[in-house]
């Protein structure tokens, strides 16, 4: 297997999947006794792959996601983030993360907390100074670099936040309602503009969301989750393609209809048979 290597170290073979969830429980123990969170969650994400995890509150996505990323560990089972154990790709920083929250330093500009990563890791200035032009242009905010996170709008410190997890060209972001806290219209332009930045960068994503309409929108897949205890219940296949423009007419689309039917039904407990999908 060829594997690549970059100057966080090695990194795993090319042609590995991004992510590998085997059989995964998580259980809390809490004063008033134990919580399944997740029971037998099985779930592979392809490199490049875009994936949603959608489900009511409770069902255990941010959970999964969590385990994903190495912020906690499973009760048993077995996680594997490009072929390798979740802790050791946290250590070497094979994925980006973006949550709910901006989460930028107020003191900071723009340029100075997309180039965060960069500098706890050593890079030099100058490459860091490229690189965040690149960032803000790939964001739209090239004319903001200088701005303060209070002087900029909720959906554009999100921006800042999505280019800070793409600094050091992760393959694999890992995102938990990144859009949740902004207004309908912009959240429809972040969703374009991630899926843009997806092609763009060819990284995988793993994206926990409310919303079936943004859940079809953005996803190769779709992941449907059901509480007590957080199970997989269905997956379903967009079909739309990588080469897809995920654009207006995508949302007024005949298919796009039918795959938000697909996922709400799924949601409801009506499995709902459709052209094209296979289960993985
Ligand atoms: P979702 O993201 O789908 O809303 P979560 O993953 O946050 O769901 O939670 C799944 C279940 O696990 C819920 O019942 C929640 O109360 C419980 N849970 C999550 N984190 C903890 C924790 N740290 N301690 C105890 N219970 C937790």
């Amino acid at each position: 297997m060829a594997v690549q290597h970059t100057e966080h170290g090695t990194t795993a073979a090319a042609g590995t999947d991004s992510v590998s969830v085997r059989g995964v429980t998580k259980t809390f123990a809490t004063k008033t006794g134990d919580v399944s969170a997740l029971e037998a969650v099985d779930l592979t994400v392809a490199e490049g792959e875009f994936v949603a995890l959608i489900g009511p509150s409770g069902c255990g996505k941010s959970t999964l996601l969590r385990l994903i990323a190495d912020l906690d560990t499973p009760t048993s089972g077995t996680i594997e983030v490009f072929g390798k154990p979740a802790t050791r790709a946290r250590r070497d920083q094979d994925y980006g993360i973006a949550f709910q929250q901006a989460g930028l330093l107020p003191w900071r500009t723009v340029a100075a907390n997309i180039a965060l990563p960069l500098e706890l890791h050593g890079v030099p200035a100058a490459q860091r100074k490229v690189r965040v032009a690149e960032l803000a242009e790939l964001v739209g905010l090239t004319d903001f670099a200088d701005r303060h996170p209070d002087q900029l709008s909720g959906g554009m410190q999100q921006r800042v936040a999505i280019a800070r997890s793409l600094a050091e060209r992760p393959r694999l972001l890992l995102m938990d309602e990144p859009f949740g806290a902004l207004d309908e219209m912009t959240r429809e332009r972040m969703q374009t503009e991630l899926s843009r930045i997806a092609a763009e960068t060819g990284a995988a994503v793993v994206f926990v969301t409310h919303s079936i309409p943004e859940a079809v929108f953005l996803s190769d897949r779709v992941v449907v989750m059901s509480p007590r205890p957080g199970r997989i219940t269905q997956i379903i296949e967009t079909g739309f393609g990588k080469d897809a423009a995920r654009d207006e007419s995508l949302r007024e689309a005949p298919s796009f209809f039918d795959r938000v039917t697909a996922v709400r039904e799924a949601l409801h407990g009506v499995p709902v048979p459709i052209a094209g999908r296979e289960e993985r």
